[in-house]
Protein backbone atom coordinates (compact mmCIF):
# COMPACT_ATOMS: atom_id res chain seq x y z
CA UNK A 1 0.00 0.00 0.00
CA UNK A 2 1.38 3.30 -0.57
CA UNK A 3 0.08 6.48 0.20
CA UNK A 4 -3.14 8.07 -2.10
CA UNK A 5 -0.95 11.01 -2.66
CA UNK A 6 1.75 9.21 -4.62
CA UNK A 7 -0.75 7.21 -7.28
CA UNK A 8 -0.76 9.67 -9.47
CA UNK A 9 3.52 9.16 -10.06
CA UNK A 10 2.44 5.15 -9.91
CA UNK A 11 0.80 5.98 -12.84
CA UNK A 12 2.67 8.05 -15.15
CA UNK A 13 6.35 7.32 -13.76
CA UNK A 14 8.22 8.41 -16.86
CA UNK A 15 6.75 11.84 -16.82
CA UNK A 16 7.31 12.02 -13.08
CA UNK A 17 9.80 13.88 -10.84
CA UNK A 18 10.71 13.55 -7.90
CA UNK A 19 12.50 15.80 -6.16
CA UNK A 20 14.41 16.51 -2.56
CA UNK A 21 16.01 18.45 -0.35
CA UNK A 22 19.27 17.42 1.67
CA UNK A 23 19.25 18.63 5.30
CA UNK A 24 16.40 17.36 7.21
CA UNK A 25 15.33 15.65 4.15
CA UNK A 26 17.93 12.91 3.22
CA UNK A 27 20.28 13.45 5.99
CA UNK A 28 19.77 13.80 9.72
CA UNK A 29 20.95 17.43 10.66
CA UNK A 30 23.72 17.21 12.78
CA UNK A 31 26.10 19.71 14.86
CA UNK A 32 28.82 20.12 12.54
CA UNK A 33 27.00 20.44 8.88
CA UNK A 34 30.54 19.04 7.44
CA UNK A 35 29.57 15.72 8.76
CA UNK A 36 25.97 15.45 7.72
CA UNK A 37 25.31 12.35 5.60
CA UNK A 38 22.40 10.98 3.69
CA UNK A 39 20.80 8.37 5.71
CA UNK A 40 21.82 4.91 4.05
CA UNK A 41 18.03 3.98 3.11
CA UNK A 42 17.82 7.39 1.69
CA UNK A 43 20.65 6.76 -0.96
CA UNK A 44 19.16 3.22 -1.95
CA UNK A 45 15.74 4.76 -2.55
CA UNK A 46 16.76 7.73 -4.64
CA UNK A 47 19.18 4.73 -6.41
CA UNK A 48 15.86 2.73 -7.34
CA UNK A 49 13.73 5.88 -7.80
CA UNK A 50 16.58 6.36 -10.96
CA UNK A 51 15.22 5.17 -13.84
CA UNK A 52 11.76 4.03 -12.53
CA UNK A 53 11.01 7.90 -12.92
CA UNK A 54 11.55 10.19 -15.45
CA UNK A 55 14.15 12.25 -13.10
CA UNK A 56 15.13 12.23 -9.65
CA UNK A 57 16.73 15.61 -8.20
CA UNK A 58 18.38 16.56 -5.19
CA UNK A 59 17.83 20.40 -4.56
CA UNK A 60 19.59 21.89 -1.84
CA UNK A 61 21.83 25.04 -0.46
CA UNK A 62 24.51 23.21 -0.32
CA UNK A 63 27.36 23.32 -2.58
CA UNK A 64 27.11 21.11 -5.57
CA UNK A 65 30.34 19.56 -4.82
CA UNK A 66 29.52 18.55 -1.33
CA UNK A 67 26.55 16.50 -2.93
CA UNK A 68 28.28 15.35 -5.42
CA UNK A 69 30.74 13.41 -2.84
CA UNK A 70 27.89 13.07 -0.14
CA UNK A 71 25.42 11.01 -2.76
CA UNK A 72 27.64 9.34 -5.32
CA UNK A 73 25.01 8.34 -7.45
CA UNK A 74 24.83 8.65 -11.24
CA UNK A 75 21.26 9.48 -12.77
CA UNK A 76 20.49 12.07 -9.80
CA UNK A 77 20.28 15.69 -11.01
CA UNK A 78 22.15 17.41 -8.18
CA UNK A 79 21.24 21.45 -7.87
CA UNK A 80 23.27 23.09 -5.29
CA UNK A 81 23.67 26.79 -3.93
CA UNK A 82 19.98 26.95 -4.53
CA UNK A 83 20.40 26.74 -8.06
CA UNK A 84 23.28 29.33 -8.37
CA UNK A 85 25.18 25.60 -8.89
CA UNK A 86 24.62 22.12 -10.05
CA UNK A 87 26.19 18.98 -11.57
CA UNK A 88 26.65 18.36 -14.76
CA UNK A 89 28.89 15.16 -16.13
CA UNK A 90 30.24 15.40 -12.63
CA UNK A 91 31.66 18.60 -12.47
CA UNK A 92 29.82 21.58 -11.08
CA UNK A 93 28.89 24.41 -13.10
CA UNK A 94 28.27 27.56 -11.42
CA UNK A 95 25.73 30.52 -12.68
CA UNK A 96 27.98 32.97 -14.60
CA UNK A 97 26.31 35.55 -12.86
CA UNK A 98 27.93 34.76 -9.55
CA UNK A 99 31.34 36.03 -10.98
CA UNK A 100 30.59 39.84 -10.08
CA UNK A 101 30.52 38.54 -6.37
CA UNK A 102 33.14 36.68 -6.13
CA UNK A 103 35.29 39.44 -4.48
CA UNK A 104 32.52 40.05 -2.43
CA UNK A 105 32.07 37.03 -0.78
CA UNK A 106 35.51 36.47 0.11
CA UNK A 107 35.59 39.52 2.08
CA UNK A 108 32.57 38.98 3.82
CA UNK A 109 33.60 35.28 4.57
CA UNK A 110 36.79 36.94 6.40
CA UNK A 111 35.65 39.56 7.91
CA UNK A 112 33.16 37.25 8.96
CA UNK A 113 35.45 34.95 10.48
CA UNK A 114 37.43 38.16 12.62
CA UNK A 115 34.31 39.77 13.85
CA UNK A 116 32.71 35.87 14.66
CA UNK A 117 35.64 34.19 16.14
CA UNK A 118 34.43 30.94 17.34
CA UNK A 119 31.28 30.99 15.38
CA UNK A 120 31.21 28.40 12.47
CA UNK A 121 31.63 31.00 9.41
CA UNK A 122 31.38 28.28 6.14
CA UNK A 123 32.90 29.51 3.34
CA UNK A 124 30.58 27.70 0.27
CA UNK A 125 32.67 27.81 -2.88
CA UNK A 126 33.41 31.14 -3.28
CA UNK A 127 29.55 31.62 -3.61
CA UNK A 128 28.52 32.26 -0.73
CA UNK A 129 28.73 32.19 3.11
CA UNK A 130 26.86 30.83 5.85
CA UNK A 131 27.21 31.54 9.50
CA UNK A 132 26.11 28.60 11.72
CA UNK A 133 25.68 29.28 15.92
CA UNK A 134 24.34 25.80 16.30
CA UNK A 135 27.28 25.10 18.29
CA UNK A 136 26.87 28.56 19.79
CA UNK A 137 23.34 29.24 20.26
CA UNK A 138 23.92 31.53 23.18
CA UNK A 139 25.75 33.65 19.98
CA UNK A 140 22.66 33.59 17.60
CA UNK A 141 22.00 37.40 18.59
CA UNK A 142 24.70 38.53 17.65
CA UNK A 143 25.60 35.87 14.87
CA UNK A 144 22.34 37.52 13.27
CA UNK A 145 22.52 41.18 14.08
CA UNK A 146 26.48 40.85 12.46
CA UNK A 147 24.93 39.07 9.56
CA UNK A 148 22.36 41.62 8.73
CA UNK A 149 24.63 44.62 9.47
CA UNK A 150 26.98 42.44 7.12
CA UNK A 151 24.12 42.06 3.89
CA UNK A 152 23.18 45.36 4.13
CA UNK A 153 27.02 46.86 3.55
CA UNK A 154 28.24 44.30 0.90
CA UNK A 155 25.18 44.12 -0.66
CA UNK A 156 24.69 40.52 -0.48
CA UNK A 157 21.13 38.97 0.31
CA UNK A 158 20.66 37.89 3.65
CA UNK A 159 18.59 33.88 3.96
CA UNK A 160 17.71 32.96 7.21
CA UNK A 161 17.95 29.01 8.26
CA UNK A 162 17.77 26.93 10.79
CA UNK A 163 20.35 28.10 12.99
CA UNK A 164 21.71 29.72 10.16
CA UNK A 165 22.43 32.62 8.24
CA UNK A 166 23.46 32.74 4.62
CA UNK A 167 24.68 35.66 2.36
CA UNK A 168 24.55 35.20 -1.13
CA UNK A 169 25.03 37.29 -4.56
CA UNK A 170 21.22 38.90 -5.30
CA UNK A 171 20.49 36.94 -7.68
CA UNK A 172 16.79 35.44 -8.08
CA UNK A 173 17.41 31.65 -7.35
CA UNK A 174 15.68 29.80 -4.97
CA UNK A 175 14.53 26.05 -4.30
CA UNK A 176 11.39 27.53 -6.20
CA UNK A 177 13.31 28.28 -9.69
CA UNK A 178 15.46 25.29 -9.62
CA UNK A 179 11.81 23.27 -9.01
CA UNK A 180 10.59 25.00 -12.52
CA UNK A 181 13.67 23.81 -14.34
CA UNK A 182 13.79 20.53 -12.75
CA UNK A 183 9.86 20.51 -13.82
CA UNK A 184 10.29 21.37 -17.65
CA UNK A 185 8.77 18.37 -19.78
CA UNK A 186 7.30 16.61 -16.77
CA UNK A 187 3.49 16.35 -15.83
CA UNK A 188 3.75 15.12 -12.22
CA UNK A 189 6.26 16.53 -9.72
CA UNK A 190 6.84 15.54 -5.85
CA UNK A 191 9.10 17.76 -3.91
CA UNK A 192 10.10 16.89 -0.03
CA UNK A 193 11.68 19.44 2.05
CA UNK A 194 11.57 19.82 6.62
CA UNK A 195 12.64 23.77 6.16
CA UNK A 196 11.63 27.30 5.47
CA UNK A 197 13.80 27.33 2.69
CA UNK A 198 11.91 24.78 0.86
CA UNK A 199 8.61 26.53 0.89
CA UNK A 200 9.19 28.14 -2.59
CA UNK A 201 9.69 24.82 -3.61
CA UNK A 202 6.21 24.39 -2.81
CA UNK A 203 4.93 27.59 -4.27
CA UNK A 204 6.71 26.61 -7.52
CA UNK A 205 4.84 23.18 -7.87
CA UNK A 206 1.37 25.45 -6.77
CA UNK A 207 2.52 27.75 -9.56
CA UNK A 208 3.33 24.87 -12.23
CA UNK A 209 0.27 22.84 -11.34
CA UNK A 210 -1.93 26.19 -11.80
CA UNK A 211 -0.69 27.23 -14.70
CA UNK A 212 -1.34 23.93 -15.94
CA UNK A 213 2.78 22.85 -16.43
CA UNK A 214 2.03 19.88 -14.35
CA UNK A 215 -1.24 17.64 -14.03
CA UNK A 216 -0.20 17.17 -9.97
CA UNK A 217 1.80 18.15 -7.56
CA UNK A 218 2.89 16.71 -4.08
CA UNK A 219 4.15 18.54 -1.40
CA UNK A 220 5.86 15.88 1.11
CA UNK A 221 7.12 17.52 4.54
CA UNK A 222 9.62 16.13 6.61
CA UNK A 223 9.18 16.91 10.28
CA UNK A 224 11.48 17.47 12.91
CA UNK A 225 11.68 19.00 16.36
CA UNK A 226 12.60 22.01 14.64
CA UNK A 227 11.21 23.07 11.62
CA UNK A 228 8.25 25.55 10.64
CA UNK A 229 4.85 24.52 11.12
CA UNK A 230 4.34 26.41 7.68
CA UNK A 231 6.62 23.33 6.17
CA UNK A 232 3.59 20.76 7.59
CA UNK A 233 0.93 23.31 6.98
CA UNK A 234 1.87 23.25 3.59
CA UNK A 235 2.05 19.81 2.41
CA UNK A 236 -0.08 16.93 0.96
CA UNK A 237 2.07 14.09 2.81
CA UNK A 238 3.91 14.08 6.00
CA UNK A 239 6.73 11.90 6.87
CA UNK A 240 8.90 11.55 10.01
CA UNK A 241 12.67 13.14 9.47
CA UNK A 242 15.04 11.45 7.17
CA UNK A 243 13.86 8.11 8.34
CA UNK A 244 10.66 8.19 7.20
CA UNK A 245 11.22 10.06 4.25
CA UNK A 246 13.42 7.53 3.14
CA UNK A 247 10.27 4.96 3.50
CA UNK A 248 8.44 6.87 1.60
CA UNK A 249 10.34 6.91 -1.26
CA UNK A 250 11.25 3.30 -1.23
CA UNK A 251 7.47 2.40 -0.88
CA UNK A 252 7.29 4.69 -4.04
CA UNK A 253 10.07 3.13 -6.10
CA UNK A 254 8.51 -0.51 -5.04
CA UNK A 255 5.27 0.39 -6.35
CA UNK A 256 6.68 1.25 -9.72
CA UNK A 257 7.26 -1.94 -12.08
MG1 LIG B 1 16.41 20.93 4.75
Amino acid sequence: MIADALVPIVLAPASSVVLVDFDGSLAPIVDDPEAAAPLPAARQALAALVGRVGRVGVVSGRPAEFLRAALALDGVVLVGQYGLERVVDRRVVVDPRVERYRATVATVAAEAERALAGIRVERKGDVAVAIHWRQNPGRADEARHWADGAASASGLELHPGRMVAELRPPIAVDKGSAVELLCAGMRVALFAGDDRGDLPAFDALDRLVAGGALDQAVRVGVRSSEEPSEVIARADLHVDGPEGLAHLLLDLATAIP
